[in-house]
């Protein structure tokens, strides 16, 4: 599931391959088979070219004869079935991708397209339905089963083996500062540097990478793009909170959502990314359409999913372990989670502008604890997936 978008395109490579080996072996002695692959090849790939230029209509023209000659196309489905998205023609969209499940039931990229499309009521029917055929209930039996077994419960089963361990803030960045001159950067840093260790003295068996290693400045998209190199299956981006008023405590857990769960995780949120005004922005071309961003953004809604589930269980740990109020699970949009290609969590444990958490921050043996439970956390994340 996570690299759905590299999968994609070695899929359809591999199909191209095939189409011309295809092509060439068969066409000796099938020179109608020849033309008749051809075609439908340069009409798909014709089609393909539309769709990243934004032509839908055009594309669906073209897809839609490709399919004709060759039915049992997977690619050339799933591209329809694009197209048809693209559009706003859910139901047709939804057969498309339907029919790429039939030929081949391990493509994910479309059994996730399938569940996405089905998760929103469909609008009122484009055309009668003919009745199904004992070959598509069956088909649709399995699919159901699937999701059954994709269901809330067990999550997607993201399996936790690679993690990414990001101190927020550091160098001319010192986050959160309090009433002592405790920065936020510094507390943030040891913690997931102790964690790290914790989880490498405790044979977890996972694979560990830090975004920053010391106290020196990383821009957050970089902080992400890192962790995408890394391939890790979770983010965590340790943070310590505050506030203007010296009274609020405790500890809370975040995961990405493009509205925040409330006011205050806003706020949160709005500190957290105010380093943004030093980061140079993504320059986004105009009237060109980034199938592989297009992707990135279907895929995302499920890892932000995966990173509330992991969000609640760390919190959950944490709630038993560690003696700070527990303030919970929220969610908002933070820069830092928000370019990940896996779940993504935010810690923010204590308030550095409460002198009686600032005062716990600063102690070597609360800092010990609250890393070795976090690494206990992550441990049970480990053991349970997302
Ligand atoms: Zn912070």
């Amino acid at each position: 599931m996570k690299d759905e978008g590299g999968r994609m395109k070695v899929m359809e490579r591999r199909r191209f391959i095939k189409t011309l080996s295809l092509g060439v072996g068969g066409g000796v002695l099938f020179p109608s088979l020849l033309l008749a692959q051809k075609n439908s090849f340069d009409l798909a790939l014709e089609g393909q070219e539309l769709l990243a230029q934004g032509k839908y209509k055009e594309a669906v023209v073209r897809l839609s004869q490709a399919v004709r000659i060759d039915p049992q196309n997977e690619w050339i489905w799933g591209l329809l079935g694009r197209a048809y998205f693209q559009q706003g023609k859910m139901r047709k969209s939804l057969e498309s991708f339907r029919q790429v499940l039939r030929i081949n039931p391990d493509d994910t990229y479309s059994r996730m397209m399938v569940d996405i499309i089905t998760q929103k009521p469909l609008p009122p029917e484009e055309k009668p339905v003919r009745p199904m055929s004992e070959l598509e209930k069956k088909a649709l039996e399995e699919e159901k089963q699937i999701f059954a077994r994709l269901s809330e419960s067990q999550g997607l089963g993201y399996r936790i083996q690679r993690i990414v361990l990001d101190p927020g803030h550091g160098g001319f960045d010192s986050g959160a500062v309090g009433l002592n001159k405790l920065q936020e950067k510094n507390v943030n840093l040891e913690l997931a540097q102790k964690t790290a260790r914790i989880l490498k003295n405790m044979d977890s068996g996972l694979k560990i990478f830090m975004t920053r290693t010391d106290d020196y400045y990383v821009p957050l998209s970089a902080r992400t793009t890192t962790a995408n190199q890394y391939n890790a299956d979770i983010f965590i981006s340790f943070h310590i909170n505050a506030n203007r008023n010296r009274k609020p405590r405790g500890m809370e857990t975040y995961f990405c959502a493009e509205k925040a769960s409330s006011k205050e995780a806003a706020r949160v949120a709005r500190f957290e990314n105010s380093v943004l005004k030093y980061e140079k922005h993504d320059l986004v071309q105009k009237g060109y359409v980034n199938i592989e961003e297009i992707l990135f953004l279907f895929e995302r809604k499920r890892y932000w999913e995966a990173g509330g589930k992991a969000a609640h269980i760390v919190q959950k740990n944490l709630a038993r372990s560690v003696h700070l109020r527990n303030r919970g699970v929220h969610s908002a949009n933070f820069y830092v989670l928000r370019r990940a290609k896996m779940p993504s969590i935010l810690l923010e444990t204590g308030f550095i502008s409460n002198p009686e958490e600032e005062k716990l921050l600063a102690d070597e043996q609360f800092r010990h604890n609250l890393a070795v439970s976090i690494a206990r956390a992550i441990c049970s994340l480990k053991q349970t997936g997302v």
